[in-house]
């Protein structure tokens, strides 16, 4: 059971690191899941009673949580709010383009043909940051793609 456990967190759980509470200068820093860590402002080794404050799962994620956790606590939310978005990590544009071929081979509807708005649905199930015009200007261009009228594609192979 414990093996089992171990294999499914190793191999399916994103890299994650927990925000930590210094007690000594009560200062938050980070530390990657599994490491050992100091704090950053006095030293102080991380023991099993160090108090974690909150978790991230990308070091972008780390950095704002640890700048957010340092904040005086009136000041948070008013920060957190004004911050832009985390940028996806899943997202993926034309700069892969066996990513947008499957995006367009999964657009191919029962009439053989892609047609925009399966695209569309493509392109949101695939989470990337394209339009589906963006895409087929692109796979027009590159050959990818034939227009067929003003609403359909054939996918070239
Ligand atoms: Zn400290």
């Amino acid at each position: 059971m414990f093996e089992f456990y171990r294999h499914c967190s190793e191999d399916v759980e994103p890299p994650n690191w927990d925000v930590l509470l210094c007690p000594g200068c009560k200062q938050c820093y980070g530390r990657a899941k599994g490491k050992n860590a100091r704090c950053t402002r006095c030293g102080r080794t991380a023991d099993i009673h160090i108090t974690v404050v909150g978790h991230a799962n990308s070091p972008q994620e780390l950095q704002r949580a640890i700048s957010i956790a340092n904040m005086p606590e009136q000041l948070r939310a008013d920060f957190a709010s004004k911050l832009p978005p985390l940028e996806e990590p899943n997202a993926k544009d034309l700069r892969d383009p066996i990513m947008a071929v499957n995006i367009l081979r999964e657009s191919v509807g029962d009439n053989g043909l892609v047609t925009f708005d399966n695209l569309a649905t493509a392109c949101f199930n695939a989470n990337i940051s394209l339009t589906p015009t963006e895409v087929i200007d692109w796979a027009e261009a590159e050959g990818f793609i034939l227009r067929k009228s003003d609403n359909s594609w054939v996918v070239l192979e």
